[in-house]
């Protein structure tokens, strides 16, 4: 992936630099729900080549302020009273105006979003493979595929790593032994899914790092959609082969839910 820009201004970041742009092609880490890290990658300009070797969302109060990085800005992505930046973060500050060619790792970036919808995939599967298993808590809402959520209620954790996801979840007096059938079970319907090559479409309300974005699947069940601001694959076919391992956390309830796909 690549972009070009111009440099507006450099911060302190990270014990280097974090150079804000015009427009950027990076995606960055979210503070809040820190799943999928930020895209590294270059900065060019004039035979200069510096390394971005991280990525982090920043902000400041539309009314004036200081801009905050990452964990201290204090509420949550796409707050309409905050203005939001991309921070690529490099080893020096790079002048105002200077323009700038912009290099997403794009293999790392691919793997990144593979994983991303394998997690969301993955959410839906266990929905799905738990609805009769386990008795979904009162009030649960329904996801597109019409089972009980309770991968949005019982969701602790999510960590998007390299085509795949070790999401953290809690379901309070889940059976062990029932779990190598659930594992099949959802291994069985993302198969299913994948094999479908269904679109995957995120709708933004608009172009900037704040506006509100949700993620869509058409699967052969019924459309899935949720609230979502990180990058994934164009259809499931880009996925392949998938394999779930389910195994209880070292949490007494919590259940750890590792998907990978090749
Ligand atoms: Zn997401």
């Amino acid at each position: 992936m690549v972009g070009r820009s111009h440099v507006l201004t450099s911060v302190p970041a990270d014990g280097g630099r974090g150079v804000i742009v015009a427009e950027s092609p990076f995606y960055p880490l979210d503070p809040f729900w820190p799943d999928q890290p930020g895209d590294v990658g270059y900065l060019q300009s004039d035979g200069l080549e510096m390394r971005v070797v991280d990525c982090v969302t920043g902000a400041a109060r539309k009314s004036g302020g200081e801009l905050l990085l990452g964990v201290d800005v204090p509420v949550r992505r796409g707050h309409p009273d905050w203005h939001w930046v991309v921070v690529h973060v490099v080893e020096r500050s790079v002048p105002p105006g200077t323009e700038i060619r912009m290099l997403v790792e794009t293999d790392r970036r691919r793997a990144f979003s593979a994983g991303h919808t394998a997690s969301h995939l993955t959410a839906l599967a266990l929905n799905a493979a738990l609805a009769g298993r386990w008795e979904a808590p009162a009030g649960t809402e329904r996801d597109g595929l019409g089972h009980p959520d309770v991968a949005a209620s019982g969701a602790v954790k999510s960590r998007i790593v390299l085509n795949g996801s070790v999401d953290t979840y809690r379901f309070p007096g889940l059976a062990a032994e029932t779990l190598p059938d659930v594992a099949k079970d959802m291994e069985a319907r993302l198969t299913a899914w994948i094999d479908s090559a269904a679109p995957v479409v995120v709708d933004a309300a608009g172009p900037d790092l704040g506006d509100r974005r949700v993620w869509r699947c058409a699967l052969p069940d019924g459309t899935a959609a949720r609230p979502c601001g990180g990058t994934h694959v164009n259809h499931l076919g880009e996925l392949g082969r998938v394999a779930v391992t389910l195994e209880p956390a070292e949490a007494g309830d919590e259940l750890l839910v590792e998907v990978r796909t090749s």
